[in-house]
């Protein structure tokens, strides 16, 4: 039987990291396409900064509004430096040198040239360099810097591993396999000029951390301003489709799980005694949350319980997410 059109069919996959397919990889991104590539936070979906059909499709794909600006990944302290005016260059080196490549995004005004698509109008641009050496490698390959927010569907918890990936966004896109992630929940953002720092978004990076090398006073982010500077931490986010419910201790998610009349996923950082039977119990950790909350779901179990006690609570970027988590499930009892 002859197929009756003759377009050629493309299979997107999952690739192994070869010199090859980070070369077929770049090829992709330079000519307008979109990529989902690993990083030590979570897989980012990525388009190079320089082609305005591979932005819009990063906005397409991930259904992402286009009010929320994009994270720029860069591969040297001099491709950071390009994406803003010379005043700002010394900031971005003190931060390079301190906390690159790693987890830390520093948003710092946009030179003109940065596209509206990644700046989302708001003046500024996010930008850091991922410590991963296929994320690198892609973004060397590709010659300038590549724009990549998670590569989830918006609202979906952010993917760790390339299958996520995949499970999210189907055959639209090929991915290179840089394994599970590393850190596991999204780069700390912050707003950062000589003499200010605040934190956007908790993550990988404390603000302790930052406190004690910046050796300046370090906010966090909070009210209608700061929102407005930092779309996403606006919208509904790391959610599983099933509720999440936070409890504070043992005896509170024992009493929770043996009245409950649905199936459930325990999260704790250990084992606890005396849960009923039928509740699926995981490990909590910034670098399994996500997958965990997306096993719930392949389960279709009816909730999840965790147990936030004090050693959670002090963790800044886990409980952020948690707490997006369980508030997105209270919509949407
Ligand atoms: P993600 O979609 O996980 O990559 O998230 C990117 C985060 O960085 C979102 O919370 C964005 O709002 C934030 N972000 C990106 N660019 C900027 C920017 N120019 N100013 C402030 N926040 C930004
Ligand atoms: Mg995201």
């Amino acid at each position: 039987m002859r197929l009756s059109n003759s377009l050629p069919v493309l299979l997107h996959m999952i690739c192994a990291p070869t010199t090859d397919n980070i070369e077929r990889c770049a090829k992709v991104l330079r000519d307008g396409g979109v990529v989902g590539m690993p990083t030590e936070t979570v897989y980012g979906l990525a388009a190079s900064i320089h082609s305005e059909e591979g932005l819009a499709r990063i906005f397409a794909l991930k259904g992402r509004p286009a009010d929320n600006p994009l994270i720029v990944h860069v591969a040297s302290v001099d491709e950071a430096c390009s994406l803003t005016d010379a005043e700002h260059h010394e900031v971005l080196r003190k931060v390079a040198a301190a906390w690159w490549p790693g987890p830390l995004t520093c948003v710092v005004p946009a030179s003109a040239a940065v596209s509206m698509r990644v700046t989302a109008g708001l003046g500024t641009v996010a930008v850091r360099m991922p410590d991963h050496p296929v994320a690198l490698a892609l973004i060397q390959a590709v010659g300038s810097p590549v724009a990549a927010p998670s590569a989830n569907r918006s609202g979906r918890p952010s993917p760790t591993t390339a299958q996520h990936v995949i499970d999210d966004l189907g055959n639209d896109v090929d991915v290179l396999d840089g394994g599970p992630c590393n850190v596991g929940v999204e780069s700390t953002v912050v707003r950062l000029s000589s003499e200010h720092c605040t934190v956007l978004r908790p993550g990988g990076v404390s603000s302790d951390e930052l406190q004690r090398v910046l050796g300046m006073p370090v906010e966090i982010a909070s009210g209608a301003e700061d929102l407005r500077a930092s779309p996403g931490t606006r919208y509904r986010h790391y959610a599983p489709s099933c509720s999440v419910v936070l409890c504070s201790t043992e005896d509170e998610l024992r009493a929770m799980a043996v009245a409950a009349e649905t199936s459930l996923m325990v999260l704790a950082t250990h084992a606890i005694a005396d849960l009923p039977e039928c509740v699926v119990s995981a490990l909590l950790s910034e670098a399994t949350l996500y997958a965990e909350l997306r096993r719930a779901d392949d389960l279709q179990l009816g909730g999840i319980l965790v147990l936030c006690d004090h050693t959670v609570q002090g963790r800044d970027a886990l409980m952020n997410r948690l707490r997006k988590a369980a508030s997105a499930s209270e919509e949407h009892l």
